[in-house]
């Protein structure tokens, strides 16, 4: 086979130089999450030209650039696209690391330059620094918390067909006459088809990555409140008529809480708006402490909150707002030194005959909480234990009493 090594060499240097290019000034468009590793994976890119640039050129410029600098720069640049991978995945960089192989390319290919001469040691050196970059990329990729997306896989079997050439390289000892990096033949062929494709499809599968990320961070966006990190009220819904769809399907119980803080204008009145900020968020905290994992939180207004409870009837969902209100009125949550009360009033509402949708189980177990708030507030009340009409038709919001702690 007749594989012009150097042109395959310019070819790749040049493509991963427009690329990295293109892709640098698109990067400000990007939130600063995936800039970060957005920004080393481009320095990779515009770094491993000048190292296909070298490399091209061996036998016209000295050995130590066209071996030494260029070799190291390789490996730089893969250090980038792996440290890119690992943020994005976020995990730590492993800096350290990287230097080492740095430093260890640079010593091996002086040494089996000049000391040792041999072309086959510093082919398994840069192989094996290569392919052990490649290989942290891929764990990178595949130990991170949330599930696979496609393009992650794309860019990580490009990793892994690079991680099995550079094997087969490190396995399959060059003929004879095989005297320089630049010399053609069917092996050489094949790692320098990859090391032009890598930039290619490598790059397009990380844009696509970051691209799934961004959408997945906005639609998340969408569905919490910034403030308190919980869901807000139009996902709370969507969840609710999911869990009661499961419920009435499986005829288990499921049942709601709703949560309004008392008196807490006057948090914000004496303390200021962000004490009362820092109120909701400690309020959020202390409820998730007392829910369980499967239950569902929702900030549905300003200092009101929705708790879902699958698989609770009302006795245990009552309780388990007691167990609430008395950890709320508990707590020592304070601003600037001085102790701020909180408490709250808490309706509970379950499915059952008279409560088969989400309209109603909103509607009763909200009476249910302003029946609380009526009744002296800072306790619980069962929508059960109200009479019909008792508290007059949704909507009707009784009078606050001046009630104080
Ligand atoms: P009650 O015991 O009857 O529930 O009285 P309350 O003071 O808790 O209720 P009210 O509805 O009178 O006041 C709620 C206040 O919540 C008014 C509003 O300024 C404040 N609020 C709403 N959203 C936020 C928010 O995001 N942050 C802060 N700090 N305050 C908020
Ligand atoms: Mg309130
Ligand atoms: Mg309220």
């Amino acid at each position: 086979m007749n594989f012009h090594i150097p042109t395959a060499m310019q070819l790749t240097a040049t493509m991963s130089m427009i690329i990295g290019l293109a892709l640098a000034l698109t990067l400000t468009g990007f939130p600063a999450t995936l800039r970060q590793p957005m920004r080393l994976w481009v320095r990779g890119l515009l770094i491993q030209p000048f190292s296909y640039a070298l490399f091209s050129l061996r036998g016209q410029v000295p050995d130590w650039l066209s071996i030494i600098v260029a070799n190291a720069l390789l490996v730089i640049a893969f250090a980038h696209i792996t440290e890119a991978l690992r943020i994005y995945s976020r995990k730590s960089p492993l800096t350290g690391l990287m230097l080492v192989l740095v430093g260890l390319a640079v010593v091996g290919e002086i040494l089996l330059t000049y000391v040792w001469p041999s072309l086959y040691g510093r082919i398994i050196l840069i192989s094996v620094m290569i392919g052990l970059q490649a290989s942290i990329g891929v764990e990178a990729i595949y130990r991170k918390q949330d599930s696979i997306t496609r393009p992650e896989h794309l860019v990580a079997l490009m990793l892994l067909v690079g991680v099995a050439i550079m094997i087969v390289r490190v396995a399959i000892v060059p003929a004879p006459g095989f005297m320089e990096l630049t010399m053609s033949s069917p092996l050489q062929g094949i790692v320098f088809t990859y090391a032009a494709l890598l930039p290619v499809i490598a790059t397009s599968g990380f844009l696509l990555m970051c691209g799934e990320r961004l959408n997945k961070d906005l639609a998340r966006l969408a569905t919490i409140d910034p403030l308190t990190g919980v869901y807000n009220r139009r996902t709370m819904a969507e969840l609710a008529n999911k869990a009661i769809a499961t419920s009435k399907r499986h005829g288990r119980s499921l049942s709601l809480l709703i949560l309004d803080i008392d008196h807490f204008k006057r948090i914000n009145d004496q303390f200021g708006h962000e004490a009362g900020d820092l109120a909701l968020c400690r309020v959020v905290e202390i409820m998730h402490g007392v829910l369980r994992g499967s239950d569902v939180i929702a900030r549905i207004g300003g200092e009101e909150f929705v708790a879902i409870l699958p698989d609770s009837n009302e006795a245990a969902a009552a309780n388990l707002a007691e167990r609430l209100r008395e950890r709320l009125e508990e707590s020592d949550f304070s601003v600037s030194g001085w102790p701020v009360p909180l408490r709250a009033s808490i309706g509970v509402g379950s499915m059952g005959p008279s409560i088969s949708n989400l309209e109603t189980l909103l509607r009763e177990t909200d009476r249910a909480m302003y029946a609380a708030k009526r009744t002296g507030r800072n306790r619980v009340v069962a929508a059960s234990t109200l009479e019909k009409g008792q508290d007059g038709v949704a909507g009707d919001r009784p009078e606050i009493s001046s009630g104080s702690y």
